[in-house]
């Protein structure tokens, strides 16, 4: 089945990164946000990421004009419902999620297929607020979405293999590579990715090696693109910590106990990019040194 209407619900970081790519990919796309300043602001903040791309020679004025026109906003979601799929991008709470999922499936044709961005929580559960809990699977963008070329697809206990190739097809119809995985706390990305960062903490509390030489540690030996410190600072300590507590309370196993330095980081503030300071010291979008209050918190070796 091709898809050719699309909503995302949600029109923050990441929900317009996706409403601007599916336009780019041209499928209608309507996005609503709950949030009215949130709404106004969309389609600008949409059209002025087209704008960089163009000045970096990556998009064309053509395709960000065709793209512009097939880019609608929603003022209720009523108005938008009719569509093939929809992408939710809420935030990260499991009850709000199953319920803007009960009110599209109240809206949206039986047949429209449910996607949700969410970075840990349970597809399954999300899916059990619907009557279509066949038509319901983890779509999982990552940031910045035009520039990342991964979509973790989730696959909850009743999501019919119909779903999970139409939603195989949609993400390479948006130039993604997808990887597959089962629903279980974390997916693969984040319990990987959390895995290699709260050992990463645990290595600079321990004073194995300061921050700087544990993520080069990675980078130029495991060729990673960025080390699990940094990465961690750029998700957010905060963001991690949650997640770690998360998989610490699911999985039979300790190794997802947050560090003591990463709680107490985030208790003082210090939560990354975001806040200036966390394992590192920030200066906008560059890591510029080692963060001041993870080094006095590291042990002395
Ligand atoms: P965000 O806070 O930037 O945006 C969420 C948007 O949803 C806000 O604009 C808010 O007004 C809107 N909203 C809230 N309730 C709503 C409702 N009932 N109906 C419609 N809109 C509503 O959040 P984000 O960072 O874009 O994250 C969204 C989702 O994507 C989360 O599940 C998150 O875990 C996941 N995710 C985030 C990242 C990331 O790096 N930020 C990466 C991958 C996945």
């Amino acid at each position: 089945m091709t898809e050719g209407r699309i909503l995302v619900v949600g029109a923050g970081t990441m929900g317009r990164g996706i409403a601007g790519l599916c336009a780019l990919s041209g499928y209608d796309t309507w996005v609503f946000d709950a949030n009215p300043d949130a709404q106004r602001a969309v389609r600008a903040a949409i059209e002025a990421s087209w704008s960089r791309a163009i000045d970096k020679g990556k998009l064309s004025t053509a395709d960000a004009e065709a793209a512009r026109h097939r880019l609608r906003m929603a003022e209720r979601l009523r108005d938008a419902a009719d569509v093939d799929f929809v992408i939710e991008a809420v935030p990260e709470a499991l009850d709000l999620k199953r319920m803007v999922f009960s009110e599209l499936d109240d809206l949206c044709p039986a047949a429209t297929v449910f996607g949700s961005n969410t970075s840990s929580l349970p597809i399954t559960r999300i899916a059990h607020a619907t009557g279509r809990r066949d038509r319901v699977i983890g779509l999982h963008f990552f940031n910045p979405v035009a520039a990342m070329p991964l979509v973790e697809i989730v696959r909850g206990k009743d999501t019919s293999p119909q779903t999970e190739e139409r939603a195989l097809a949609l993400v390479r119809s948006l130039g993604k590579e997808a990887v597959r995985v089962v629903d279980s706390p974390g997916f693969a990305t984040s319990r990987l990715g959390v895995a290699l960062g709260l050992e990463a903490m645990r290595m600079a509390e321990e004073g194995v090696a300061g921050p700087a030489d544990i993520d080069r540690a990675m980078e130029l030996g495991y060729g990673h693109r960025m080390g699990p410190l940094k990465t961690s600072d750029l998700v957010g300590l905060d963001v991690r910590l949650a997640i770690a507590e998360a998989l610490a309370a699911e999985l039979p196993s300790d190794r997802f106990q947050p560090p003591e330095i990463l709680k107490t980081l985030v208790a003082e503030g210090l939560t990354g990019k975001k806040a200036g300071e966390g394992f590192f010291r920030w200066d906008g979008d560059k890591a510029v040194a080692e963060g001041a209050r993870a080094a006095a918190l590291a042990r002395k070796r």
